[in-house]
């Protein structure tokens, strides 16, 4: 983000984070009328502390100058030390409501947060995952709405208390001395100007702190997800030492930010303390001349002390607030994220899909990239058909795959499924009629019988344990204890590689899809299971359009078309037979990469 950009970007994410917080009005309101009672009560106790001492003084005083016993008016002092209590009490009762409330409302502020972050996601065009990383998405779910929790409750009623602390304070020390309470007033240009200083320094650290923060929690993601890669290739002292580095550049700020707004407490302290002094000083000089009950001083004095509480207060909110604005920026940032481009849907597919596939010159290009992937593709696959997709690696086999589901849009060209362009209708129609098996599996963290389902929600058992007879695996589930309702995920270890390939090929067999995409594994299973995998991607893509990414031998003999794709482009098509007999790239690579 550039530095112009920065402010505007502040200011939207704090009208922002107000238009989400005025949702709570009502409560907030009742938030702010408690805390101002409660502050209220806690600013009338000195002088009434003050007024039982002047009691006590005058009749000392009294007893003094007239040689007489000492006669204290116990009953005054005794109703001013019941008010007292009862105000305690109350300012006690009212502080501990306001604090319960505002968490309540803080706790309803994050979940509205978080609720939208995870909409959001739903409805990010694929292209956005391209350029983050994971991390630091689960960062602006986990550490920055975290920091808007804490703060946000912490900084609205210590402002809220803070600022009435003030007012009162100051309208007390005025009905006492307003020559003592011009010198305390001399004070604050003094410390607002600290103020001013110090936030603008911290605020950019805090910024920072969020943003390195948000990168070593996607850098412990990434190590985390590959951590058998990253021992394999003994990448540890490679991943320590960026991980310290990022980590030194979040203590470095982190530091700084915590010790600019941590400099404000005790230099604001000083600033009072000898605002003290002088009332100190100037208040015994009007004693003395008995302008100033003695009491009052002592209330005074008091008074002062509490003053600056609630103004180095501020001060250190305004820490808390610039964190919040910080990480409420990453959030805003992240939902403002333009959205997958809302489906204009002027074609509707026909009710029952065949699964003719036609696609005529497609050209396509990722964001990040200077030139196209797919240069100027065409192909037709009849209904039914099973289709091999062959190429060199970085051929662009997997982008074609993913333009057939519509998961990018095309820069032009047309795919067709049944006659119909893709691009006319809503993406989750083009999406709901393919089902996909790719190398990479994937399952939730639930039972069985919920990831075999998963593309059919509401599949009975009879119908989920049919597939999974079909994908070999029905004896697999009958052996375990819990059967359907065994719990997997992708981190337990129950269940094979193998396993879980043949999960993901009943998956797609109950979603029942007139069209299918697998990516055939390479490598990580036995021949048997290699052998069980096969026969279950035989029944699952029969009747079906197909669109294999071959490896296998048997895949590319038995297909009744073989895409040769090579930079972006299909250099070749027909059957094997038809292929080899050409004698050109698909040759050269048969001979090279499938036959012994
Ligand atoms: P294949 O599946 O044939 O190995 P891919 O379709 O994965 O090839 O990749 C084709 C080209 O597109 C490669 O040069 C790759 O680097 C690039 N590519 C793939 N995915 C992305 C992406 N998300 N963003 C930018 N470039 C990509």
């Amino acid at each position: 983000m550039s530095n112009t950009e920065k402010p505007k970007s502040l200011k939207r994410s704090v009208r922002r984070l107000a238009q989400i917080v005025a949702h709570h009005k009502w409560l907030l309101l009742l938030v702010v009328v408690l805390a101002i009672l409660s502050t209220v009560f806690a600013i009338v106790g000195p002088k009434l502390l003050g007024n039982m001492t002047t009691e006590v003084a005058n009749a000392l005083i009294a007893a003094f100058t007239t040689h007489t016993a000492i006669n204290i008016n116990f009953t005054v002092i005794g109703q001013i030390a019941l008010f007292l209590l009862v105000l305690y009490i109350i300012s006690a009762a009212a502080d501990i409501a306001s604090g319960i409330l505002m968490a309540k409302v803080a706790q309803k502020i994050t979940l509205e947060l978080r609720a939208k972050i995870v909409a959001k996601i739903n409805t990010l065009p694929i292209s956005y995952f391209d350029r983050h990383k994971f991390g630091d998405t689960l960062a602006r779910i986990t550490n920055d709405v975290d920091t808007i929790l804490s703060n946000l409750s912490q900084a609205f009623t210590q402002i809220i208390s803070s600022v009435v602390m003030l007012v009162g304070i100051l309208i007390m020390m005025f009905t006492i001395s307003w020559q003592l309470s011009l010198i305390v007033l001399a004070t604050i240009p003094i410390s607002t100007a600290f103020i001013g200083i110090v936030t603008k320094k911290s605020q950019k650290y805090f910024k920072a702190t969020q943003d390195h923060n948000a990168e070593i929690t996607a850098q412990a993601e990434e190590v985390y997800a590959g951590h058998n890669i990253v021992k394999a290739y003994h990448a540890e002292p490679v991943m320590t030492k960026k991980f310290e580095a990022e980590n030194k550049k979040l203590r470095d700020n982190s530091f700084k930010s915590q010790f600019t707004s941590g400099l404000l407490f005790p230099i604001m302290n000083l600033i009072g303390n000898f605002g003290y002094v002088f009332v100190a000083v100037v208040g015994a000089g009007l004693a003395v001349d008995g302008k100033i009950a003695i009491g009052d001083i002592q209330a005074f004095i008091q008074y002062i002390n509490q003053f600056n509480r609630p103004l180095a207060q501020l001060g250190q909110t305004i820490g808390l607030v610039q964190a919040t604005f910080a990480a409420s920026e990453r959030v805003f940032d992240f939902l403002d994220e333009p959205d997958e481009p809302s489906d204009k849907a002027t074609a509707e597919l026909p009710k029952t899909i065949l699964g003719n596939i036609e696609c005529q010159n497609i050209v396509f290009q990722y964001e990040s990239n200077d030139s196209p992937t797919i240069k100027n593709l065409s192909f037709k696959a009849k209904a039914g058909q099973k289709v091999a997709i062959v190429g060199p690696t970085g051929a662009g086999k997997t982008t074609l795959v993913n333009l057939l589901m519509r998961f990018y849009d095309l820069k032009s060209g047309k795919i067709l499924l049944d006659g119909v362009n893709i691009a006319d209708v809503k993406r989750s129609d083009v999406r709901a009629h393919f089902g996909m098996v790719l190398q990479q599996t994937w399952l939730i963290d639930d039972t069985l019988r919920e990831n075999l389902r998963y593309g059919k929600p509401d599949a009975t058992d009879a119908e989920i344990m049919a597939v999974a007879k079909m994908a070999g695996i029905k004896h697999l589930i009958d052996d375990l204890p819990h059967g359907l309702d065994t719990n997997v995920s992708e981190e337990h270890d129950i269940l094979s590689a193998g396993e879980k390939q043949l999960l993901t090929i009943a998956r797609a067999m109950l979603a029942n899809a007139p069209m299918m995409i697998l990516d055939e594994a390479t490598s990580n299973v036995d021949t048997r299971t290699e052998l069980a995998i096969a026969r279950a991607m035989e029944t699952l893509t029969k009747d079906r359009t197909a669109f294999i990414i071959a490896h296998r031998l048997s895949t590319i003999r038995t297909a009744d078309l073989i895409l040769v794709v090579n930079d972006g482009d299909i250099v070749e098509q027909g059957t094997h037979s038809e292929l080899l007999k050409k004698k050109g790239f698909y040759f050269d690579l048969y001979n090279s990469q499938y036959s012994d």
